[in-house]
Formats: C-alpha cells, sequence, structure tokens
C-alpha cells in the first residue's frame, strides 16, 4: 500500500505546513507525544495525562497480557478519553533477522505465528491501533530493515504503526539515504525506537539528531517512541507522534548489556527541572543547592514544593507526575504555534534558555561540578531551528 509517488515525497512537512492527519485510525495519534508506561507506573500519571495532545502506550513490562488487557478495559469504562496502545515491547525479547524480523511466538497465547494475527490480537486486546511487533534491527543491517519493509509493505490495513526498534548508526551519515529510501516504500506510519542511548559525543549526536529531523520531513507519517525531550524536538519537526517514558527503562530502549548505566544506588527519584530541561534526580539537586533553596515547582502535583524534597521511594510517584505536567505545558506551548517553522524555532529558543539557565545556576551555586548541559539539549539549542532540505 504506497499511499505517494516517491517524487511527492520530498519535504512533505514543509516549514510552513502543520503535521498531516494520518489515514484510518492511526490518525487518532496524530501530533500527540504519548505517555509511555509500564502497569507498574501508569496509576502514577493517569490522572494528569492531557487527553486532548496526549494518550497512553501501554508497554508490556512484566504484566501478563490478560491482566493488561482487562486494565485497558476498565480504563475504557472510566471514560479515559484519550487514545491507548498496548506495546508488547518484542524488541526487548528479539533480534530482528531477515527471516524473521518479527516476533511471532513466545510465552503468551495471544501471539501466534502469523503476523496480520499479531496484530489482530493487539486490538482485540483494546488497543486503539497495532504496533508491528518488530525485533531490534543492529548496526549496518540493512538487508533486515528491508526484510521488514517488505513484509509491511503488503499489509493492507490503516490501523497499524510498523515499529522500528534500530541501532542508532544506522540513522547517521553512512546509512541515512538508503534507510530513507527503504522507509519510504512501508506505505504505514513508522514508529522509530532508539535502542541505545544516544552518543555522549557531540557530533555524532547533532548529526543523528539532523537525520532524525530530515526522516520526520521526507517519510509520510513518522515519529519516534520511547524517548525523553527528543519528542519534543520531533514533534516540532512534523513528527507524527512520539512518546516519553514515566521511567528511565522507558525513556531508553537500552541493550541489556548496558542496562546497568541505570542503576544508581539510593531511593531518590529523577524528574524533570523545568528551567534545566533535563531529568535530575531530587538529591543531586539538593546536594548542589546546599543549604539554598531549590526552586519550587507551582504544577498541580507539587503545589510549592522543592525539587529538592524529591528524595525518597515515596516520592516517585509524585515525581513521574510532575514530569509528565512539565513536559506537557511545552508541548502546549510549541503546538500553539502556527506552523511548523514557528514550532521548530519556539523550540529552539525554548533549549536556549535552558542552557544559559545552566550558566545562571552555576554562577549562582558557585558549584565547582554545576549542572551540565545535556549533549542533545546543546545541539537542540545550537542546530539550526529548520534547515533548508538541500542542506540536509
Ligand atoms: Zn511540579
Amino acid at each position: 500500500m504506497l499511499w505517494t509517488q516517491p517524487e511527492l515525497l520530498r519535504d512533505v512537512a514543509p516549514h510552513s505546513g502543520r503535521t498531516r492527519l494520518a489515514p484510518g485510525p492511526v490518525g487518532a495519534i496524530t501530533d500527540r507525544v504519548l505517555v509511555q508506561s509500564t502497569m507498574q507506573h501508569v496509576g502514577d500519571v493517569l490522572p494528569v495525562i492531557d487527553r486532548h495532545r496526549s494518550g497512553l502506550i501501554l508497554a508490556r513490562g512484566r504484566s501478563g497480557e490478560e491482566r493488561t488487557r482487562e486494565y485497558i478495559s476498565r480504563l475504557r469504562s472510566d471514560g479515559f478519553g484519550a487514545p491507548i496502545i498496548y506495546d508488547s515491547e518484542s524488541y526487548r525479547h528479539h533480534t530482528a533477522t531477515a527471516d524473521e524480523p518479527f516476533r511471532l511466538h513466545g510465552e503468551d497465547t495471544l501471539l501466534s505465528l502469523n503476523l496480520t494475527a499479531s496484530l489482530d490480537a493487539q486490538l482485540l486486546m483494546g488497543s486503539d491501533i497495532a504496533f508491528t511487533p518488530t525485533g531490534v534491527i543492529e548496526a549496518g543491517d540493512t538487508d533486515t530493515l528491508k526484510a521488514a519493509t517488505a513484509q509491511v509493505a503488503e499489509l493492507d490495513r490503516k490501523d497499524t504503526v510498523f515499529i522500528l526498534p534500530v541501532d542508532p548508526s544506522l540513522l547517521g551519515i553512512p546509512y541515512i539515504d538508503q534507510v530513507e529510501a527503504i522507509l519510504q516504500q512501508a506505505g504505514h506510519p513508522i514508529g522509530i525506537v532508539l535502542c541505545q542511548q544516544l552518543d555522549p559525543l557531540e557530533y555524532t549526536t547533532r548529526a543523528l539528531i539532523r537525520n532524525m529531523r530530515r526522516l520526520c520531513r521526507t517519510v509520510p507519517y513518522l515519529g519516534f517512541f520511547r524517548t525523553d525531550l527528543n519528542a519534543l524536538d520531533m514533534i516540532a519537526h512534523g513528527a507524527l507522534a512520539c512518546s516519553i517514558g514515566t521511567s528511565g527503562s522507558t525513556r531508553h530502549m537500552v541493550p541489556a548489556s548496558e542496562r546497568v548505566r541505570f542503576r544508581v544506588p539510593g531511593d531518590s527519584p529523577s524528574l524533570l527541572f523545568p528551567d534545566l530541561s533535563s531529568w535530575q534526580r531530587g538529591d543531586t539537586i539538593a546536594k548542589r543547592f546546599g543549604r539554598r533553596t531549590a526552586p519550587r515547582c507551582y504544577c498541580a502535583v507539587c503545589d510549592g514544593r522543592t525539587l529538592a524534597s524529591y528524595l525518597d521511594r515515596t516520592d516517585h510517584g509524585d515525581a513521574r507526575a510532575h514530569s509528565v505536567l512539565t513536559w506537557q505545558r511545552w508541548l502546549v506551548a510549541i503546538q500553539r504555534q502556527p506552523n511548523l517553522g514557528d514550532r521548530a524555532t519556539y523550540w529552539k529558543a525554548h533549549c536556549k534558555n535552558a542552557i544559559a539557565n545552566h550558566a545562571i545556576l552555576a554562577a549562582q551555586l558557585e558549584q565547582v561540578r554545576p549542572f551540565a548541559p545535556q549533549v542533545s539539549l546543546a545541539a537542540w539549542a545550537s542546530l539550526d531551528a529548520w534547515e533548508s532540505m538541500a542542506s540536509i
């Protein structure tokens, strides 16, 4: 199913344009940044999810499918009025190969041996749309990418997002032209999941961000799932839809061998530090501010509480809800811009402000080790807000 001729694909989201509504049921998530959560954490954030601009991606985590199905059914009968999507997280259990790009076998009875049946099973579970159960496509494996794309292109349905869990190097400079050409053949909305943390080297992060922005413009109906604030950068540059996780493990898909990076000792939760536009641990904020009063937040959850007071295990739920409320506020500001070019300009200014706040805080706190801006934030603040297609 191809809905656009290749020659019309250049710059589907021009500077002066708006995000295009995806056809069929996937249209319901157009221009939304959804909350990605496991069952374990969803109760913390459910009351603060913006029904008009967000929604829920329920990651399988350790919950069984039956329990998840019942939960989705309860959410619907309670009147949860935003999209709900079930994510089987196949990419956590399967490495894609050209012969087996999808995980079509598993311990759950709902998973079957056929791609169509697997997608139908997700809809039967109550999911508004289906995610292909794609395995992780490893570095350099364009053959598997082609094989997966060819199978998706043969599907005749408008309720499915082609989930593409990829090693980020596939979106790097050596591969981007080929990957873009392959994805333009999918004929279905695409949701990329980066299966590694962004490279800590700034020059590779900058190249990756430029290429991700490029894909949002040259491949119709493409978004990024299981991200952090990258979702806001993408939604400012024409992505179909994105999601932000409620925890470190749902904000990033990190291969099992690297998961140790998230194991920081202590009970203090991470939360969005609004002035710095970054996630920080409550105890780190407390340590950096010492006897000075840390910034207070007046969102509906914090109600004047200082960011340094998020220290215990019992604070995790509120930290998650505060973080969702904070990025949803930024999402509203981005979406109030009249077109994509203005969104991109607004987001760049937001990030420049956050970078400036790092320097102001460092001076105020006379810190030997100040808060360091994240590499991706520095890139969003310094890259051209909207590059011409000729330059990317
Ligand atoms: Zn707050």
